[in-house]
């Protein structure tokens, strides 16, 4: 999966939209020497109270409106609305491929377009539920970081020979 994370940096920007949290990201991250290929990083927040470690939700449903979508998100993230409202995805890029694997996936693979790709996690709870409500954009599944970086190098090389004969 290194290899297609390093891959992808060379002709795309890099987002992490994850429902772990930022410690365990960035030590990870860090461990790996990969940090500095990612634009953004967005997570739920480790907590340190007396000791006691907690996280907060990246989406505070405790002291606000809940964040009303309803597509399988949890309460605490819709990844959709990061993804669109805030990262201003869709509104930025002309493609996004997007990779993942759970059900808190799914609402942000749901807006995406059909000039977008999904690389969902065959076998996992993203590409089950995406088998019986399909959505607009390419879906492509993978079992291994090669296979990822196999279908990276592919749309990538379909998108160049597009581009230079439009
Ligand atoms: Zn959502």
């Amino acid at each position: 999966m290194l290899e297609a994370i390093q891959y992808c940096h060379t002709f795309a920007d890099l987002f992490i939209v994850s429902d772990a949290n930022t410690d365990f990201i960035h030590a990870f991250l860090e461990k790996e020497g990969i940090q500095h290929l990612f634009t953004r990083v967005i997570s739920n927040t480790p907590t340190n109270t007396n000791g006691r470690f907690g996280v907060a939700p990246y989406y505070n449903f405790l002291t606000r409106e809940p964040h009303g979508c309803s597509l399988k998100c949890p309460p605490n993230m819709c990844k959709g609305r990061i993804e669109e409202d805030e990262l201003q995805i869709l509104q930025t890029y002309e493609r996004v491929i997007y990779l993942g694997d759970g059900m808190g996936d799914f609402c942000p693979c749901h807006r995406l377009r059909k000039t977008d790709y999904v690389l969902a996690r065959a076998d996992f709870p993203l590409a089950q539920h995406i088998q019986e409500n399909p959505i607009a954009a390419n879906v492509r599944l993978w079992k291994s970081g090669h296979d990822v970086y196999q279908l990276l190098t592919t749309l990538l090389k379909e998108h160049e020979s597009r581009t230079s004969t439009s």
